[in-house]
């Protein structure tokens, strides 16, 4: 029985693992690396043979989970890939949304070799590829224990992070010995807001624990609601337009609920359109409301009682592209689209139309993953540059950390904590220094932890001595350009608590321009860095 991390150690994206019972051989996940390098890296041969593998278990939709399972069909897999069936449903809007996406970035690069004498370009893979692999979807109960293949059984359970995610329980018997893995996929906040807790599990040989936000902990939902109440409330007052880049499958959707609920309580008396400018999105609206039963109490409430939480008012959902183009004119409005991370996709038009503006907000309400346009923006880049054209950055920008759908450290820790048997703890999905925190967090409670480097693989005995040979694994080493990037966070992240403190010290102000000068300091450094990067 073997366990193989080929994805998503050291850092967030890319989840996949290879299991190995007897002859069975089954992947969980299998998803695109999402930031730097990652077309190259997505295109990077797999570590396996495709055709055999038996099949997938899919924890939940999101692209850097489920993102490179179509290109196991276009290298000849042909077994099914189990998921609920919320994962199913959004799954299959994302795929389609992705070839499309992957198609027209082929068609651009192709007429940009052509111009220079170079040969074309395909996409990772096409609609025909997505389609195929649609077919093989298995939509699975949660808490139904079924037989994936000899030697494997799986229970999903609901692990809270977005409609449809699972936790696996993973019943593994190889004739000689039986083994019990649980990987937690990506586990919600303890107190979610939108959908249910994290299911409890007491009994494992072995834990996957992410580690996403295993070294922070996120501010209250009090206190994020306030935060994001204020924001708006200030920026409507100018009669500005908001832009939020938001991932449109689940966040999006809290934030239209987090506006329905400030219409309801008469904060936001402003008649301000509000456009969710993603076809995508839509889709994904649609979904969530079909499975009222898997929202948290508070959303259940709010339906019970004749609210409908995905649709405030004045809301426009926009499909067509013109439609899109055609907001680029509007002042004043709160604009909702994708991608989150402002990497791509309609949010980058409507930056290039608003970003130049001081009266407008741009309210980042989502992780921002290194090397990607909005985690620059967040840091604070002077200019950015968009299809072509330089673009100065003046708009007010505003980070609003706590409505992630991850838990946060304390999360973790709990849901960790609720196990009964001292299981050992592989820490993935997570960049070096989360895993590295929340492996130590996990040791001080008495638990063995291991942070697993990229393509590791671990026997899995039930005794568990035999794994301690590998014991803790170092972490792999960070660049210099991450290493400087993550300072920078933590030097945003410690000013943005200051002026959130405001009344509390006198040498308030004195600080923040200390922050604000070693931030000078380091941006240069990593510019530096950057060249010489670049250079090589
Ligand atoms: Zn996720
Ligand atoms: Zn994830």
């Amino acid at each position: 029985m073997k366990l193989k991390v080929l994805g998503a150690a050291g850092e967030v994206t890319g989840s996949n693992y290879l299991l190995e019972v007897g002859s069975s051989r089954v992947l969980i996940d299998c998803g695109l690396h999402q930031g730097k390098d990652e077309e190259k890296r997505n295109r990077e041969p797999f570590q396996f043979t495709p055709t055999s593998i038996n099949a997938v278990l899919l924890t939940h939709a999101h692209i850097d989970h489920s993102g490179r399972i179509p290109l196991l069909y276009k290298e000849g897999f042909k077994g099914q890939v189990f998921a609920t069936l919320p994962t199913v449903q959004l799954t299959e809007v994302l795929w389609r949304d992705s070839a499309h996406l992957m198609k027209e970035e082929a068609e651009w690069k192709t007429r940009k070799n052509a111009r220079k004498g170079l040969p074309a370009v395909g996409p990772l893979f096409d609609e025909g590829n997505v389609e195929e692999a649609i077919r093989f979807l298995s939509p699975v109960s949660y808490d139904d224990v079924i037989d994936v293949v000899p030697g494997i059984k799986a229970r999903f359970r609901d692990a809270g992070h977005i409609l449809g995610s699972a936790i696996l329980e993973l019943f593994l018997n190889d004739g000689n010995k039986e083994v019990k893995v649980v990987l937690s996929g990506d586990l919600g906040p303890q107190k979610p807001v939108m959908g249910r807790n994290p299911a409890f599990i007491e009994d494992a040989d072995f834990v996957v624990i992410e580690s996403t936000y295993g070294d922070r902990s996120h501010r209250g939902n009090e206190e994020t609601r306030q935060e994001f109440r204020d924001v708006i409330t200030e920026a409507l007052k100018t009669r500005s337009k908001v832009m939020i880049p938001t991932f449109v499958v689940d966040r999006a959707q809290r934030i239209l609920y987090e506006l329905m609920l400030m219409q309801k309580e008469g904060i936001m008396k402003d008649h301000v359109p509000i456009y969710f400018d993603s076809p995508m999105g839509v889709k994904a609206t649609d979904i969530y409301t079909e499975y009222p039963s898997l929202f948290s109490t508070e959303v259940q409430g709010h339906i019970r009682s004749g609210d409908t939480p995905l649709c405030p008012e004045n809301l426009h959902f926009v499909e067509k592209a013109d439609d899109s183009r055609a907001i680029n004119n509007v002042d004043h409005a709160v604009i909702l689209a994708g991608s989150g991370m402002c990497s791509g996709g309609r949010i980058v038009h409507h930056l290039k139309h608003g970003i130049w503006n001081e009266k407008n907000h741009l309210v980042f309400v989502g992780y921002q993953a290194h090397g990607t346009l909005g985690r620059r923006i967040v840091e604070g880049v002077k200019t950015i540059r968009m299809a072509g054209e330089e673009v100065s950055v003046k708009a007010h920008i505003h980070t609003i950390n706590g409505f992630s759908a991850h838990a946060d450290r304390e999360d973790l820790l709990a849901w960790a904590s609720n196990f009964k048997t001292n299981p050992k703890f592989f820490i993935t999905h997570g960049e070096p220094r989360s895993s590295k925190a929340l492996s130590e967090s996990l040791q001080s409670q008495g638990f063995e932890t291991f942070v697993p480097r990229v393509n590791q693989e671990f026997d899995l005995y039930p005794g568990l001595e035999e794994v301690t040979r590998e014991k803790i694994i170092p972490v792999s080493p960070v660049s210099r350009e991450t290493e400087i990037s993550m300072l920078l966070t933590d030097i945003s992240d410690l000013a943005e608590g200051l002026r959130y403190r405001e009344e509390d010290f006198e040498e308030h102000d004195e600080i923040l321009s200390l922050l604000n000068s070693t931030k000078l300091l380091l941006e240069t450094a990593q510019a530096k860095v950057g060249q010489k990067t670049e250079v090589k």
